[in-house]
């Protein structure tokens, strides 16, 4: 059997071929588009400006959504939701929505594990498994925005922060990006996305070719050669040198700054003079340093910096005149770090 077309797979000009090619008039992109997107509906029954018969045909051929949701853990405040979601080949992802006062933003998967293997990093320690689709990254965001929808709110924000490396999977990522971001689908503006990369330089360039100024993150992790090719292997590809040139290009093209990731691991890259270096090299930079406490796994023993040693870290920094954040693992009780609500899952 011929496998259902999945409708958020397509572009609205996509869609329009598609529903061409099943005879139907162009206006009809339109209305489909704005049941999904608009009213955010997820069943046939409720699209009542479709034609019975049309609908019938359309729950034959097309799927609404790839995602069904397996698991789903709060965290204690109530405020971040994360769930496991099966796709359809029974492969699961996870993603994640936060809470702020008046922003909402999710977190989504890239892909189904991740072959770049950062050994303090759960989905790393499985390999990569495969590329999620643009409709399965666009249906992570629906999963969510339908809920919210029923609360009389909506998505602000989109993070490539869950599991996989965004642009390994770089072009499924962007049309994702860009069918969210059409104004006939959710409106999101381009500065609402921020993609997390681990450094991949030819896909930061390519990101500057886009002409949409979508938000830069980097998982840094060290100011070094040396000790980056340990925690972040691709820097073996693309070292600090060049990494770091691309960043300043993207942040003077964009007017945007670049994040910079650091996962404070205890007596790994944690000490002072690190930091001094850290300094160093992002010297007069429009940049931000989030610097987050390891979340430990069961797969290594990375420890979290103490607090004593986050504040020297920081202090070092703000001598640098390096504007930096603590992120205290937002849902440490959900276990919101990349992949272990998955590891959890496939170990039973
Ligand atoms: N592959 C991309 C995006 C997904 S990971 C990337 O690496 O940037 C999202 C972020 O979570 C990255 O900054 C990653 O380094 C960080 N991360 C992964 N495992 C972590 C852990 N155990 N503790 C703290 N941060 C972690
Ligand atoms: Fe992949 Fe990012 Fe995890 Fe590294 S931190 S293994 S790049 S998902």
């Amino acid at each position: 059997m011929q496998q259902r077309q999945l409708l958020t797979d397509l572009s609205f000009d996509e869609l329009g071929a598609w529903l061409t090619g099943l005879g139907q008039p162009a206006f009809r992109a339109k209305q489909l588009f704005s049941w999904l997107y608009g009213s955010l509906v997820a069943d046939w029954g409720a699209m009542t400006n479709l034609p019975a018969d049309l609908r019938e045909r359309l729950s034959q051929t097309a799927l609404l959504t790839s995602l069904a949701l397996l698991e789903r853990v709060t965290s204690a405040d109530g405020l971040t939701t994360k769930d496991l979601l099966e796709l359809r080949d029974g492969e699961t992802i996870e993603s994640v929505l936060m809470r702020y006062e008046g922003r909402q933003s999710v977190c989504l998967s890239s892909q189904v594990g991740c072959a770049v293997g950062c050994p303090f990093c759960a989905t790393g320690q499985s390999g990569l498994v495969r590329n999620l689709t643009s409709g399965e990254i666009v249906d992570q965001v629906l999963h969510f925005a339908r809920q919210l929808h029923g609360e009389g709110a909506a998505i602000t924000n989109v993070v490539f922060m869950g599991m996989g490396e965004p642009l390994a999977n770089y072009d499924p990522v962007w049309k994702a990006i860009r069918t969210l971001n059409d104004p006939r689908s959710l409106r999101l503006g381009a500065r609402r996305f921020t993609v997390s990369t681990v450094g991949i330089v030819p896909g930061i360039r390519r990101m500057m070719q886009e002409g949409l100024e979508v938000g830069l993150a980097v998982s840094l992790h060290a100011p070094t050669d040396d000790l980056r090719s340990q925690l972040v292997p691709v820097n073996k590809t693309y070292p600090l040198a060049e990494l770091i040139s691309v960043c300043r290009e993207y942040a003077e093209q964009t007017h945007r700054r670049v994040t910079f990731e650091y996962a404070l691991i205890q007596g790994v890259n944690d000490s002072p003079q690190l930091a001094r270096q850290l300094g160093q090299l992002l010297h007069g930079m429009l940049c931000h340093v989030n610097l987050i406490p390891v979340n430990p796994t069961s797969a290594n023993s990375y420890r979290p910096a103490s607090r004593d040693t986050v504040l020297l870290f920081r202090q070092e920094l703000n001598q640098h005149g390096i504007a930096n954040t603590v992120r205290l693992g937002r849902g440490l009780d959900i276990q919101a770090g990349c992949g272990q609500l998955r590891s959890r899952h496939l170990s039973r």
